[in-house]
């Protein structure tokens, strides 16, 4: 693979509403940074509540035509947004990398994730079938159908900014909402070319919008009477503010938030793969994936065989700036991120778990600015420490000691995310008993960052998902939509006058 381009546009990256590139007067900004270099390199607007009605007003506008379009049609213009998006794969793994600092190679993988939901949202014709029952009653049918809801929101967090916002809107819009997007000011770029990427594709103006902005963007959106709808993913206090404030202006919410993932290695594990399971989960992204695998609970002998391979793994990590082909880990997404992440570091150590790799201090050659933090590893946490209760969301694995399978399962259990989890096993049995009894969202057995794929649906449990639906797949279309039950009879019925008795099916 030849190296990638840098991402290096200076302007200040806009709102896109009713189609168009827009910069209202009198606009805030925030600085958005290059990790790796530790330099501001452009800056964001963020919307005022009258910029984030500008853009309702439009999304409201074009939702009748939008709503009206029949879903073979909406799946065409997707079908011709694949083609796009897949052609402009690097362009924009490049700006990702450029804004997050996770390195190229992931950053293309995210895209791809991102493609996959889309693949699934051109099947909306086959998706948005109803179901129909025939002769119900005597000459009565009944039939439902799921129709769009209006102006759907959706409030994005950094660490995914081009695969989390497609989580939603292909579907939303697949179903025949209009959309608004939310990203998270820390790499707003991407929006607009997703945007841009939608108009050439034959997406009618006003269809899809991006208001950029911080919390006073999310208030009016969530006040906002034309939106019906706010999908949210981030950290689980906003999760649950979104959730609460949602319900209260009587929006239909699912709010994804928080996670502390626990890969249990039991003794009879591949102890080679377990370990590079752990190395790629933990580190990978710099530990900023909702997935990322932040406790290892070592199972009995599995310790001492897994912690002298793990030890050597994480000091020989290769961190770098994200475009350079052989880096394992980038950057930290931004200094406040990097400070969060040593103090939990500090945190750690005072608690007595035992640091045996400390990532603080790292010095990457020409990137001297950069926010910087290598692979950190503690062993002997305990579940009363900071460290092992709260997300740390940076490279930092703890690894937690049981001794049994039994316990390793309480562990998981008792903590209040529920997310992500894996079990490295050779026993079917013990593999069959955890993905029954484990009380989270999403199993891995053998598999350490088990994000499901398009059509199945991704979702936590328990303090990681506030709602009731999961994002994408068959939970995102019926998110996306309302039931509709529709009973029909023909005049040729004999009318047997009014009916005063509930009726039964005769
Ligand atoms: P965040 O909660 O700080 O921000 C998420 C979004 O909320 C951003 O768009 C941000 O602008 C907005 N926001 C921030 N503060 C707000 C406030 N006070 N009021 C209203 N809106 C506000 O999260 P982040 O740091 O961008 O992302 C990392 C977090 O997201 C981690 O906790 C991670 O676990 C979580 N995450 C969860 C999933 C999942 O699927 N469960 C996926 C990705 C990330």
């Amino acid at each position: 693979m030849n190296a990638p381009q840098a991402f290096e546009i200076k302007e200040d990256i806009a709102h896109y509403i009713g189609g168009q590139v827009v910069m209202p007067q009198g606009t805030r900004f925030a600085d958005v940074h290059n990790p790796a270099k530790g330099s501001v390199a452009r800056r964001v607007a963020l919307a005022s509540k009258a910029d984030v009605g500008k853009a309702v007003a439009a999304a409201q506008a074009a939702f009748p035509a939008w709503g009206n379009t029949s879903p073979l049609r909406r799946a065409r213009i997707l079908f011709k947004y694949l083609d796009l998006l897949n052609r402009h794969r690097d362009e924009l793994a490049a700006i990702i990398t450029a804004e997050h600092g996770k390195v190229f190679t992931d950053a293309q993988g995210e895209v791809t994730r991102g493609i996959e939901i889309l693949e699934f949202a051109t099947a909306i014709p086959e998706l948005l079938k109803g179901d129909y029952t025939e002769q119900v009653s005597t000459d009565i049918d009944n039939w439902v159908m799921r129709q769009p809801l209006g102006v759907a929101a959706g409030i994005t967090p950094f660490n995914f900014p081009v695969m989390v916002p497609m989580w939603m809107f292909p579907v939303a819009i697949a179903c025949g909402n209009t959309f608004i997007l939310k990203p998270s000011p820390t790499d707003p770029s991407a929006s607009l070319l997703l945007a841009r990427l939608l108009k050439e594709a034959g997406l009618p103006d006003g269809v899809f919008n991006v208001v950029q902005g911080d919390k006073e963007a999310v208030d009016a959106l969530i006040e906002h009477p034309d939106v019906r709808a706010i999908s949210f993913v981030g950290s689980t206090p906003i999760a649950n503010y979104i959730y609460e404030r949602g319900a209260h202006f009587g929006k239909r919410v699912q709010a994804l938030g928080g996670a502390k993932n626990h890969m249990v290695v039991m003794p009879d594990a591949d102890i080679d793969k377990a370990v590079d399971a752990l190395v790629g989960a933990a580190y990978g992204s710099a530990g900023e994936r909702c997935m990322a695998i932040s406790v290892a609970v070592l199972v009995g002998e599995a310790a001492d065989k897994v912690m002298p391979k793990l030890i050597e793994r994480t000091k020989t990590l290769k961190v770098k700036n994200g475009l350079e082909l052989d880096a394992e880990m980038g950057p930290i997404v931004t200094r406040a991120a990097l400070d969060r992440i040593t103090g939990y570091i500090e945190k750690g150590v005072a608690g007595g778990a035992k640091l045996l790799v400390d990532g603080r201090g790292l010095k990457v050659p020409g990137f001297d600015q950069g926010f910087w933090l290598g692979g950190t590893l503690f062993d002997a946490v305990t579940p009363d420490m900071t460290i092992y209760k709260e997300e740390i969301f940076g490279p930092v694995l703890s690894c937690v000691r049981v001794a049994n399978f039994s316990e390793a399962l309480d562990l998981v259990n008792a903590h209040e995310f529920g997310n992500g989890v894996a079990c490295f096993t050779s026993d079917g049995n013990i593999a069959r008993e955890f993905a029954r009894r484990v009380q989270v969202g999403m199993v891995g057995i053998n598999v350490p960052i088990p994000v499901p794929m398009a059509w199945h649906g991704f979702g936590g449990w328990k303090r990681s998902l506030f709602g009731d639906t999961h994002a994408y797949g068959k939970e995102g279309v019926r998110f996306y939509t309302k039931q509709k039950s529709v009973m029909q009879r023909w005049p040729e019925s004999i009318s047997k006058g009014a009916e005063f008795v509930m009726p039964t099916s005769k």
